[in-house]
């Protein structure tokens, strides 16, 4: 049986009007898991008494111990829909936060997101990341409102009620869609509507589902559901409006097949040369064209090594082709294609454009990696997105297991990309950054169990920024031979321009007409725009000067001082962001040899030290969005545990029978959160959070931050010269 259906899918995967790529978001806990599982049952992918268990989609084993989804695992099955069978290729997405990273790479595969709401509770904080995420990459939302059986069941609500319930989640998404989404979504109709259909709602736990063109074939309306469940009938009505009918419905007929997305979605993905025959393949999803392959992500395979899992955007895909890889030099021979059944990977011939393909051989690609048969430029980078807030050192118990350990710690990046990993060369000390505590505890267990590798770690160790408040005055830097002299100042630059840089939407890869334009509609005025002589993280250096002599030659130099000088910021040695620098003037030495890099990098570096200070300095700290949900009687200690840690409480409202208190907090103090709530509301609380960004911290918080942060690293345990704003 399963050598037909694999059969049947790789007949289908040559006819890319027949195939939907797509991906289901939701809130952790809103059901995920279980839609997915009974998805494929009803498409007779897995046994449905499997479905129960939730085996297909939480591989990882701390998955299933937490029971909730951490890494993109990917599906495809088969549906019929209108006499026409279609294959359906479903990449899962993490439903933590902490995994923002995983969420927006499984988005740039896919041309529809199926959004996943639980009746009862409602839009959820993560409901709108995942729904900005979407829309941000030019994804196609629908909408599944779950759990509707504990509406009848435990809520007892009658027909209007449950209408009225399930009009409020529908009203409450499209007032997140009409929020974000640029008005050519409103044109296209993006918004979600029972009327059109791209609503279903029903319960993933007991298998049914039903949507308005659903309703009008059976004439089952709401009342008679609400029969069916009470009157313990649930089988008939599994049998009348089965759930993987009416959600894969609604997938066939509302989602874009890739012949209809791809050209509206490669330029959003991809700035490359439009003209070239490349770009036409991958707008007409051209199975003869090159190669064009987006690794969304990287598992592993006892067996079979490392797997590339992608969409294919154009050509088509076998064994012993040779084929690039974005960001290294050569090549990488693929040794196996394949796609995903069920949540395993079966080898097939040969994949073409508009599918999801798992491939191995691919030993230099990470998640996120443009794969190719021409060099071409390479898909928007992703990575900026999430940046990681929190770090924390790994040593490995017995040093026998260092090389393992290293090995392992490669592999993780390769497959995280929002992880980070760096090696304390003078301690041997591994250090780890992540999305938050959760995020890196998640990666040590893994190292621990999958790997057996007893790992001794350090306490967590928040990232920090330094950022300056105000412009500076001109300021000199000196070589120590004193003939080499920069003058130079610093701005901070805006909000909305740091935030365009850290997306990567303006940066020095792209052709510089787009990285003007994209400045310029963030704010910047058009002259500056037009003087940047490179980005570095958030930061930009202008050069102001004119025809200084020796200056070109020196300059690369003077970017690399410069980038010395924002890497390690004057206070603690914390990277330095959102800063406008420019070069007003420079004194070089007529001699080559009095100009090298030991006169011009400690000039420069001085120079930009100089000004940052004197643009007032500022340690800044990353914080998080906190949601709990916690029931009445334990709201005041619920409150008082994000008060007491430098927070502060934005709402408090009732939502069901539960209290919601919403709030932010600096990631340092929300280190231990999980056990003190726990303990604080006898663990009736169910709490989120969701990193925010960085914000200066207060004046008398920041001398003891930067002393803190100095023993750590082995710095003079004082506050630079001329610090004395504090
Ligand atoms: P995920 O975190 O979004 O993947 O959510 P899961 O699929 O793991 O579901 C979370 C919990 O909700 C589990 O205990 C499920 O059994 C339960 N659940 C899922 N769907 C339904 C539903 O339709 N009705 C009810 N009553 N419970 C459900």
């Amino acid at each position: 049986r399963r050598k037909k259906i694999v059969q049947e899918c790789e007949r289908l995967m040559d006819n890319p009007e027949n195939i939907r790529n797509i991906a289901i978001a939701a809130h952790i806990d809103h059901g995920k898991t279980t839609l997915t599982d009974n998805l494929l049952a009803g498409a007779g992918m897995i046994s449905s008494d499997l479905a129960g268990e939730q085996l297909a989609m939480d591989t990882e084993e701390d998955e299933q111990e937490r029971g909730i989804t951490i890494d993109a695992a990917n599906v495809s099955m088969t549906h019929e829909y209108q006499e026409t069978n279609h294959l359906i290729n479903l990449i899962d997405t993490p439903g933590h936060v902490d995994f923002g990273g995983d969420v927006t790479r499984a988005m740039r595969a896919v041309d529809g997101a199926l959004v996943v709401v639980d009746a009862v509770e409602g839009t959820m904080p993560q409901t709108e990341t995942v729904l900005r995420q979407a829309l941000r990459e030019g994804v196609k939302p629908a909408l599944f409102i779950n759990k509707v059986d504990r509406l009848i069941n435990e809520l007892q609500e009658g027909p209007e009620e449950m209408q009225e319930r399930l009009q409020t989640v529908i009203g409450d998404v499209n007032e997140l869609i009409r929020g974000m989404a640029e008005e050519k979504y409103e044109e296209e109709g993006w918004q979600v509507s029972v009327q059109d259909g791209t609503v279903a709602f029903g319960s993933a736990l007991y298998n049914w589902a039903t949507s308005v063109p659903q309703m009008q074939a059976t004439g089952i309306d709401f009342a008679d559901i609400i029969d069916y469940n009470r009157n313990d009938e649930i089988d008939e009505l599994r049998e009348y409006s089965p759930l993987s009918t009416v959600v894969l419905d609604m997938v066939a007929e509302h989602f874009p097949n890739p012949v209809k997305a791809q050209p509206e979605r490669v330029p959003t993905v991809w700035r490359g040369d439009d003209t070239t025959e490349l770009a036409e393949g991958m707008r007409l999803v051209d199975d003869e064209g090159d190669v064009v392959f987006m690794v969304t992500d990287i598992g592993i395979d006892p067996h079979a090594g490392e797997i590339a899992t992608g969409r294919l955007f154009s050509g088509t895909l076998e064994r012993g082709q040779d084929l690039y890889v974005s960001g290294t030099a050569g090549t990488n021979r693929i040794q196996s294609v394949g796609i995903f059944m069920g949540g395993e990977r079966e080898e097939v011939e040969r994949v073409p454009a508009g599918n999801i393909a798992a491939v191995t051989g691919l030993r230099d690609a990470i998640a996120g990696s443009t794969v190719s048969s021409s060099e071409m430029t390479p898909f928007e980078s992703i990575e900026h997105i999430s940046e990681p807030v929190i770090t924390k050192s790994v040593e490995a118990q017995n040093m026998d297991d260092l090389p393992k350990l290293i090995e392992t710690l490669q592999q993780v990046s390769k497959e995280d990309p929002t992880i980070r990993i760096e090696i304390n060369e003078d301690t041997g000390e591994h250090l780890i950054s992540g999305q938050g505590e959760l995020h890196l505890e998640v990666i040590t267990q893994r190292i621990e169990r999958n790997q057996g590798i007893p790992v001794t770690t350090g306490e967590p160790i928040v990232v920090f920024r330094e950022a300056v408040q105000q412009p500076s005055d001109t300021v000199e830097g000196q070589s120590p031979n004193r003939h080499n002299r920069f003058y130079l100042t610093v701005e901070p630059l805006s909000k909305e321009i740091t935030e365009t840089l850290k997306r990567g939407e303006a940066s020095m890869d792209m052709p510089e007409t787009e990285r003007r334009e994209a400045l310029q509609e963030a704010g910047m005025d058009k002259d500056t725009s037009q003087e940047i002589e490179t980005i570095h993280g958030t930061n930009i250096l202008v050069d102001d000067t004119k025809g200084i002599q020796h200056l070109n030659e020196t300059m690369e130099l003077v970017v690399e001082g410069w980038e010395e000088a924002l890497d390690d910021g004057p206070l603690a040695a914390e990277p330095v962001q959102g800063t406008l620098i420019r070069l007003e003037d420079a004194r070089l030495h007529e001699d080559a040899i009095h100009r090298g890099p030991a006169q011009v990098i400690p000039a420069v570096r001085q120079a930009v030290h100089g000004a940052l200070i004197d643009g007032r300095i500022s340690m800044l700290e990353p914080i998080q969005n906190v949601r709990i949900d916690v029931p009445s009687e334990h709201m005041g200690p619920a409150s008082g545990e994000l008060q007491g840690r430098r927070g502060r409480v934005d709402d408090m409202y009732q939502e069901g029978d539960l209290m919601v208190v919403e709030g932010v907090a600096p990631v340092d103090e929300m280190i231990g959160f999980a056990s003190d709530i726990r303990s604080a509301t006898e663990g009736r609380a169910s709490w989120n959070t969701e990193n925010a960004g960085f914000q200066v911290m207060a004046d008398n918080l920041q001398p003891d931050t930067i002393m803190e942060i100095r023993e750590r690293k082995g710095m003079k345990l004082e506050l630079p010269a001329s610090v004395d704003y504090f």
